[in-house]
């Protein structure tokens, strides 16, 4: 069985990995640029199930797909060596005043009545568990399992991974098109003069889904949110725990590095780090934590979220409507945290079609 993934970010090489870890022979990665070039080294590395999470289907999906990094991360060391820097450092949620104490109240208790660990904390109580916060706080709900990893590393470990496990990397190959014979998708033409046949085609190509010619129109659109991070460095590192307020959050790595997000941006695939963006981006981080302001700033850069243009915006993943074609995108603010499962998804989708189309083509012969 030949299968051919378009996009070598985290969904493209994390999928590839599960294919050849079920016992698939033929599994080739492309990618325009090289594999981790886009979002997936360019994210903060959260594995936020707890904070990011919007109902309570995702709150069970998330949290699953955080404890799934427990054993991913020490299969990924085995494989390669590579430490992808999986560590529950916590996070704490902030609140300034009465009303948001409420709303983090209400959501600890739902989350307690779900069997997950959260706490709500009094401004004294969240200062001993992070030194570095500020005092002007009402309260805050501290989440103790949140985790995170290190997306660049993350990355050079799946590569690593996927190659020993015998695929096929392309690096600096666009895919021009699918091929579609008879209503049903049966590979990739790279320009001109290059068709690669395969039985499945993973469309990973993350905030670039929607653009890749062949694409069948149907689909919901998946469109680039760019998001800016900034990067300092304290020295001595201070800062232990992840730090929330609504869309801004710090995020500490535990050897001075302190990553500082985000912005949430509908500007298509404009790769640029604005003196606005940096400038909330720090505002933000300062508020949280003040002294950061003391750190060194080591740089920035931007990327682009793979955003679902529908109304719940829920991941591209599995069956397409298009016979041969399978999707693992789409994962906008939280594809770091879905790599795993949305693999697993997606391997176990193209396997279950291929030994249904083996068993249809037997009762027919
Ligand atoms: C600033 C920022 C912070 C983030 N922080 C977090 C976080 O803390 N936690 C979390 O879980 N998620 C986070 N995310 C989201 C996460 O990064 C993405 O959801 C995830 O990386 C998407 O992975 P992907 O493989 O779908 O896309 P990408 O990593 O963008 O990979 C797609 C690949 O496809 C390639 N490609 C495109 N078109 C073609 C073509 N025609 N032919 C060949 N190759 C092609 C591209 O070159 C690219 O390498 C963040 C994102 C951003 C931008």
């Amino acid at each position: 069985m030949r299968i051919v993934i378009v996009g070598g970010g985290v969904m493209g090489c994390a999928t590839a990995l599960e294919l050849a870890r079920r016992g698939v022979k033929d599994v080739t990665v492309l990618e325009r640029a090289v594999p981790g070039a886009e979002a997936s080294s360019a994210a903060a590395g959260m594995l936020a199930a707890q904070i990011e999470s919007r109902d309570e289907e995702e709150l069970d999906r998330f949290v699953a797909a955080r404890e799934a990094y427990a054993t991913w991360s020490g299969v990924l060391r085995e494989a390669t060596g590579i430490d992808i820097a999986h560590r529950r450092s916590g996070v704490l949620s902030i609140a300034r005043s009465e009303v948001e104490v409420e709303r983090l109240r209400a959501n600890v208790e739902a989350q307690r009545g779900h069997g997950l660990r959260a706490e709500l904390l009094d401004a004294t109580k969240a200062r001993s568990i992070e030194r570095e916060l500020t005092p002007d706080l009402a309260g805050a709900a501290y989440y103790p399992d949140e985790a995170q990893v290190d997306p660049p590393q993350l990355l050079r470990a799946l590569v690593v991974a996927i190659a020993r496990a015998g695929v096929v990397i392309r690096g600096g190959t666009t895919v021009s098109t699918l091929v579609n014979e008879g209503g049903r998708c049966v590979g990739v033409a790279l320009g001109e003069r290059e068709v690669l046949l395969a039985d499945a085609v993973v469309l990973a190509a993350g905030s670039w889904s929607s653009l890749v010619p062949g694409v069948p129109a149907e689909l919901p659109k998946v469109r680039p949110v760019r998001g800016q991070l900034v990067l300092l460095e304290e020295r001595p590192p201070r800062l232990g725990t992840i730090l929330f307020e609504g869309h801004a959050y710090v995020v500490p790595r535990g050897d001075g590095r302190v990553i500082c997000g985000s912005t949430m941006e509908d500007v298509g695939h404009r790769r640029e780090v604005t003196a606005a963006g940096v400038h909330s981006i720090l505002g933000a981080a300062f508020a949280v934590a003040p002294r950061l302001a003391e750190a060194e700033l080591v740089r920035s850069w931007c990327n682009f979220r793979p955003s679902v243009a529908s109304p719940e915006g829920t991941p591209l993943v599995g069956a397409s409507p298009l016979p041969g074609l399978f999707l693992a995108t789409g994962h906008h603010r939280n594809g770091i945290l879905l790599a795993k499962v949305t693999a697993d998804a997606v391997a176990e989708c193209i396997l279950t079609s291929a030994s249904a189309s083996t068993a249809r083509s037997r009762s027919q012969s």
